[in-house]
């Protein structure tokens, strides 16, 4: 006979979410989200049925307001037409006061609230750079181990180099727009460099077609054998290209496919993994030292009694004690 703290167990939630149980998924996310231990070890039982999964990963980066949010939601509604079941994650900056996600869980995309095979999640960078949170490439296994086929993720959008999708997604989207400045601005920041397919959205405002060849030629002068990444136009808002725009994606798939690079692929996603897990278990660590300890050394720090080296020492002989 179960018990009520059975159905908290780590292997009931596991089995609940293979079964294609939402709400057992969303609250092994928030377990993720909250560093909970049980998180890990549901990962853990579920790292199998994940890998075994042939969920496609699509990663959406780009400048904010370039419109990652309206192509995501186009594109979660093409691949539905296309039968397939989305999982779609939301990365959202930070309040610097709360830590918590500027605008929370917030019901974004409201269009596919009553469909069973869309499943969106926002989450917060918890102040991470690089694009992602920490626990997204977990949020995205949770996903994978559930039955999605499609995961696609949307880094955060500071404008800044979020380069850390690159080895999350199999194929990054680089979203750009006509009259942002310097057009080929990004390219400076490196992000360039890891699109596998460029969307310029507002295909609808001037500039567009214009942009695209200018990024077309920037790609041109690149070594022969790489995989020389498409440009297609879109128009997220009235859905114009955005199928174009998926069959771009699944060519750079077979091509992953096709040169085996596809397995590379995979491999770093599970370097990625490791990252967030470690990064998990090091911030449970950290909140596991009481907080008198930390007050000393941080008031030794300040009196410079200690300099932040043998500070980073003395926190870190507390944790390993705790072992
Ligand atoms: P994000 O910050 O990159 O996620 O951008 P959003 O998806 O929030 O879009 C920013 C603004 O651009 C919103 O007002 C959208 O309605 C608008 N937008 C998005 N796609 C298009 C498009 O294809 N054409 C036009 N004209 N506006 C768009």
């Amino acid at each position: 006979m179960s018990t009520n703290k059975d159905l908290h167990a780590p292997e009931i939630f596991a089995e609940r979410i293979i079964s294609g149980d939402r709400r057992a998924l969303a609250r092994a996310i928030t377990l993720l989200e909250n560093g909970a231990p049980e998180a890990n070890r549901i990962l853990s039982l579920l790292h199998q049925n994940a890998q075994l999964s042939k969920a496609k990963f699509i990663g959406i980066t780009g400048p904010p307001g370039a419109g990652k949010s309206t192509l995501s939601d186009a594109l979660v509604t093409c691949l539905r037409k296309r039968g397939e079941k989305v999982g779609l994650i939301l990365v959202d900056p930070a309040s610097p006061l709360t830590g918590g996600a500027i605008l929370g869980d917030r019901l974004r995309l409201p269009g596919h609230s009553g469909d069973e095979w869309v499943f969106i999640r926002s989450m917060s960078n918890r102040g991470h750079l690089g694009g992602l949170s920490p626990t997204t490439a977990g949020a995205a296994a949770l996903m994978q181990a559930a039955g999605f086929d499609r995961i696609i993720i949307e880094t955060v959008g500071t404008g800044q180099a979020e380069t850390e999708i690159a080895g999350l997604a199999d194929t990054v989207v680089l979203v750009m727009v006509p009259g942002l400045g310097d057009d080929i601005q990004l390219m400076k920041a490196g992000i360039m460099e890891i699109a596998d397919v460029f969307a310029v959205n507002k295909s609808d405002r001037e500039g567009a077609a214009l942009l695209a060849a200018e990024i077309k030629m920037s790609l041109t002068v690149s070594e022969e054998n790489r995989f020389v990444p498409e440009v297609i136009l879109t128009s997220a808002l009235s859905g114009d290209g955005v199928g174009n725009l998926l069959d771009a994606i699944d060519r750079h798939y077979a091509y992953l496919e096709q040169s085996g690079l596809i397995e590379v692929s995979r491999k770093k996603r599970i370097q990625v993994q490791l990252n967030g897990a470690l990064q998990g278990l090091f911030r449970n660590a950290l909140a596991g030292i009481s907080p008198e300890d930390l007050a000393r050394i941080s008031g030794q720090l300040e009196q410079c009694i200690l300099d932040p080296y043998s500070a980073a020492e003395a926190i870190w002989n507390l944790i390993t004690k705790k072992q």
